[in-house]
């Protein structure tokens, strides 16, 4: 049996590296998440993270200097493989479902094959790495077979999972053709992890009516294992957080100040409407400018009253889907904009490419209303990063009630975002909301945010995981 050095690995599909042709090397890729691992885990360091590099092919075997706190594994996948264990089984059967079937999964042997082939691969590559008795903590729904497969692998280790996106009702799961390898994958662990109660519950029903668990008390199932020895798996909800400390940092600086009102000067409009999403289909993009279309056409603003900026990150662009909701939304902003816009004011401003940071903390600032109204999200970071740049407690929040955010966020203005109706409602009332009111309304939200980071999200998970005990799992 394959052991290494490392007593704390982390396993997700993704390592956080990207290549720089120019510099012609692997760099670290920022992020809140990655730079919040290292930092809460630094007393458990060195790290392990093993992972994809996102380009297929064999993977590198060296990432370069610069990773003192934490080595790399790099994971090989095959052209064929990116396209059935990731395009394919990943991104179009268990994103589309797990996210209310919003688009209709498709089901295919060929990639199930692929995602259980690239699963064992991962799960080789962590045993190979960690130590004995080392704590792994695995990632999202591309790995949701490697706790069962690391368990029977590695008796000794401690295995955490969580999953960043939603887990779907019992009767939704129970149509993938997969299902029974899929839960009992993901009960290998000793702490499945998700963001919302509404994941806990769905996930815990689901692995009592598949059979593949017992009930002991709220959060804790009972599993038997291939020798019908029986583990307890705790299940619960860990609501990730953001880095707040990073985001006020970004919100005082003069440099970025200074970017808002540039933006609120080229917009040129008294009220600035914005939406910061990835183009994908569960964000409810289209539908919401549609609400402002509308709201435009029946006049409830005044022209020159409000615009709308609307970040479309690219994403996906191999899938079909992402084709089609691309050209979709592109025809609506050319509609809007074909009857609303005027020579030197668009109603709709678009941009379909990636924002850095400081570009999108200074559109926080620039903007009076924020719409975050996905149809399925399992946290949505943007609304919480929306709230913490507010530190004058000014602006208003339109939140989808669909959202792991609007658990916490019970301030926003709260919207089923299928009802075009109510979303123009709520963007209204968000335009006119009284200043008082809106103050009172961001600094609860505010302080909701700052009081659950990632670094909390990270310490909890990890303490909890530490805390079961593997001698009666
Ligand atoms: N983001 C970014 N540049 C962009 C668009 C988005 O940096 O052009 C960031 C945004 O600030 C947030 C993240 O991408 O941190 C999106 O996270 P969220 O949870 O809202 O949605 P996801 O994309 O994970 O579904």
């Amino acid at each position: 049996m394959p052991q290494g050095t490392s007593h704390f690995v982390i396993a997700a599909n993704r390592l956080p590296v990207r290549w720089s042709p120019v510099e012609n090397r692997w760099k670290p890729s920022p992020g809140g998440l990655v730079s919040a691992m290292l930092t809460s885990l630094q007393d458990v360091a060195p790290l392990h993270w093993v992972g994809w590099t996102g380009v297929a092919g064999d993977a590198p075997a060296e990432f370069g200097e610069g990773e003192e706190e934490m080595s790399l594994l790099g994971v090989s996948l095959s052209h064929a493989e990116t396209e059935l264990y990731y395009s394919g089984m990943s991104n179009a059967t268990i994103w589309p479902l797990y996210h209310d079937g919003v688009r209709p999964p498709e089901f295919h042997r060929s990639w199930w094959n692929s995602y259980v082939e690239v699963n064992k691969r991962f799960c080789e590559a962590v045993a190979s790495v960690s130590a004995p008795g080392a704590t792994v903590w695995i990632h999202d729904y591309h790995l949701q077979l490697l706790p069962k497969m690391l368990r029977e692998q590695r008796p000794d280790v401690k295995i955490g999972f969580f999953l960043h996106i939603p887990f779907p009702p019992a009767d939704l799961f129970a149509r993938l053709p997969f299902r029974q390898q899929i839960i009992e994958g993901l009960l290998g662990a000793d702490v499945i992890g998700v963001q919302t109660n509404r994941s806990r519950d769905n996930l815990r029903r689901t692995a009592i009516f598949l059979g593949a668990a017992e009930a002991e008390r709220d959060n804790l199932l009972v599993v038997k294992d291939k020798a019908e020895a029986e583990y307890k798996v705790v299940v619960e909800r860990f609501a990730i957080g953001i880095d707040v400390a990073r985001f006020e940092e970004a919100a005082q600086s003069t440099a970025v100040q200074q970017r808002a009102e540039e933006i609120r000067e080229m917009v040129g409009v008294e009220k600035v409407l914005l939406g910061v999403d990835r183009l994908d289909y569960t964000k409810g993009i289209d539908i919401r400018m549609r609400a402002f279309g509308e709201l435009l056409s029946e006049e409830f603003f005044a022209p020159g009253e409000c615009s709308m900026v609307q970040v479309a990150e690219p994403s996906r662009s191999n899938v079909n889907q992402y084709v089609e909701l691309r050209e979709h939304v592109e025809q609506l902003v050319g509609k809007v904009n074909g009857l609303h816009g005027q020579l030197g004011r668009q109603a709709i401003h678009y941009f379909h490419k990636s924002q850095p940071f400081e570009e999108i903390v200074a559109m926080y600032l620039a903007a009076d209303v924020m719409l975050v109204t996905p149809l399925r999200d399992g946290m949505n970071l943007v609304a919480k990063e929306y709230v913490t740049a507010r530190q004058d407690d000014t602006g208003a929040l339109v939140l989808s009630e669909f959202t792991g955010a609007a658990e916490l966020l019970r301030d926003a203005i709260l919207v089923n975002p299928y009802d075009i109706d109510g979303l123009k409602r709520a963007i209204n009332e968000a335009v006119r909301m009284p200043t008082a009111d809106a103050s009172a309304k961001m600094k609860r939200m505010r302080e909701a945010v700052s009081g659950n980071d990632v670094h909390d999200w990270v310490r909890d998970f990890v303490n909890c995981l530490v805390a079961t005990d593997t001698e009666s799992n």
